[in-house]
């Protein structure tokens, strides 16, 4: 009889870790709480608008490739990629924009217009970066984060110097570009990792590597594609998959969880993957004997922000904009001085457009646009009506401005999404919208721990653990939990 596994919670790091489990030989059951797989990547359709409602760019095709390879399989079994060229266009004033092309050399072209010798600078950089990201993304990810004996390997060790740890991105980044936009542009990646660029060790310039190089796909149909290929993998390994079955409570024995509850019925477990957040399931169904953290604890963690986000229908084609459009035409330092230091609802915010109907004919009905704002916000905000009117107003005042035209009384179809949402979707703590913050502070052994060390049983995957926030983190998250689970039952 093959062990029986239950995961929670069927996001990229839920999915992952299933179909890892079940090429293992468990007996895998998901139990998601929500009625579409996906988590944070779940999409709607109305009114013949597409919206994917989280997670838009895709980066690190390869990490794509090597979970569905794990599996004999190929990305392109499931879904078709393409490149965007330009990869996005940034806003710094009224149609005053940058492009950033996709490729090396045509941004070293670009950087080099911009501040002559930084081009050749960015070929430089771009070196480092690719070693940083071989080593972060090809054995650190991989790490499990229980023991600093996992970071004593030969090739970490060798190139602690090199991965440069201890500088932060702020100071690796203007110690290149002196020019302020191509600063801007360069510390743009880091918002992915929920910190700021003064917080985030350099080690992270990797994902300049991974924006520049690597470079800015799209998935055909949307970003929701991956979440159906994953879901189609499971089911071909024979994964159930149980949606509308929120996890309420645990039966323990001892040490172990014997079984997991929902209102739908009791499931056997031989072991649990929490892949919903870490926070709700520690802190709201597991008995407090066997919470690991405190309410402390987990206060003074550095949260990656919540979100204002809105989908809208537009009833034309906006012009001015492309599939990735951000606005960083006021000051970022002081955006994140109001999301980390004094959290409140931001004076002039930084803010995101995306209209995938730009690429993708099917996206929205012919001549319409599915346009998606979104604006990084403090999480624990108060979160009400009124406030999220207020900054649609400010974020269209700015879209309309910069791009030159009237866009708000073209829109059909509104809908708002925040803090009180990612609550009573996902139970995120605080409302975060990508889990916790990458800082140095809270990398690798400083997380909170992917195995729990009250209950003999039980494990944790997911953006809030090893190796962090974002797509390709919270997939490799999935990999890992299933391999320390295979690892501490022999089945390698
Ligand atoms: C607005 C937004 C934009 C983003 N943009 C990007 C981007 O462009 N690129 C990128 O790489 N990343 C992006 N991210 C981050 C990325 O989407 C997340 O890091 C990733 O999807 C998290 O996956 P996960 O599996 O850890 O968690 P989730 O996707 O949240 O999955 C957890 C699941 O657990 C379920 N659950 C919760 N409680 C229970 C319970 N009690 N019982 C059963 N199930 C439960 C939830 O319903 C959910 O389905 C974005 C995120 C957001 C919100």
């Amino acid at each position: 009889m093959s062990q029986k596994a239950i995961v929670v919670g069927s996001g990229f790091a839920g999915l992952a870790t299933a179909t890892a489990l079940a090429q293992k030989g468990f007996h895998v059951t998901i139990l998601e709480k929500n009625h579409q797989a996906g988590g944070r990547a779940r999409a709607f359709q109305t009114e013949g608008y597409h919206f994917d409602m989280g997670p838009s760019w895709y980066w690190m095709p390869d990490v794509f490739e090597t979970y569905f390879q794990n599996f004999g399989k190929k990305v392109s079994d499931y879904y078709t990629l393409d490149r965007l060229d330009p990869s996005y266009r940034v806003y710094f004033g009224d149609r005053d924009f940058v492009d950033l092309p996709a490729g090396t050399e045509a941004v070293a072209a670009l950087f080099e217009k911009i501040e002559p010798g930084s081009g050749e600078k960015l070929l430089q950089f771009m070196e480092d970066s690719a070693y940083k990201y071989e080593v972060g993304i090809n054995d650190l990810v991989y790490k499990p984060g229980r023991s600093v004996l996992e970071f004593l390997d030969l090739r970490i060790a060798k190139g602690l110097v090199q991965l440069d740890l201890l500088k932060s991105m702020r100071k690796y980044v203007h110690s290149h570009f002196k020019n302020p936009r191509l600063q801007q542009l360069m510390e743009f990646p880091i918002l992915f990792l929920g910190a700021t660029p003064q917080n985030t060790p350099a080690l992270y310039s990797l994902m300049n590597y991974a924006d520049i190089d690597g470079g800015t796909w799209f998935p055909r149909g949307g970003m929701h594609e991956i979440v159906k290929a994953m879901v189609s993998l499971a089911e071909e390994m024979g994964v159930e998959i149980k949606l509308d079955h929120e996890v309420t409570g645990l039966k323990m024995t001892g040490k172990r969880i014997s079984a997991v509850n929902t209102k739908q019925g009791e499931f056997q477990a031989d072991l649990v993957v929490n892949a919903a957040d870490y926070h709700h399931f520690e802190q709201e169904i597991l008995p407090p004997s066997h919470r690991q953290y405190s309410p402390e604890y987990w206060d003074k963690r550095a949260m990656a922000p919540s979100s204002l986000l809105f989908y809208l229908g537009v009833n034309k084609k906006v012009e001015g904009i492309l599939h990735h459009t951000l606005f960083f035409d006021e000051d970022f330092d002081k955006h994140a001085e109001e999301i980390y230091t004094h959290p409140q609802w931001p004076s002039k915010p930084l803010f995101y457009v995306s209209a995938t109907s730009k690429t993708d004919p099917n996206a929205a009905p012919e001549g319409k646009e599915n346009v998606f704002l979104l604006m990084p916000l403090a999480p624990g905000l108060e979160d009400s009506e009124e406030q999220r009117e207020k900054y649609y107003h400010i974020m269209m005042d700015r879209l309309e401005s910069h791009t030159g035209q009237e866009i708000r009384s073209h829109v059909h179809y509104k809908k708002s999404y925040a803090m009180q949402d990612f609550m009573s979707d996902y139970h995120a703590f605080k409302g975060n919208a990508y889990g916790l913050a990458n800082t140095l502070k809270q990398t690798a052994i400083l997380k909170p721990a992917l195995k729990s060390k009250k209950v003999a049983n039980l494990y944790y995957a997911g953006q809030l653990t090893t190796p962090g926030p974002g797509v390709p983190p919270s997939l490799i998250s999935g990999l890992v939990a299933a391999a320390e689970v295979a690892k501490d039952t022999k089945k390698n």
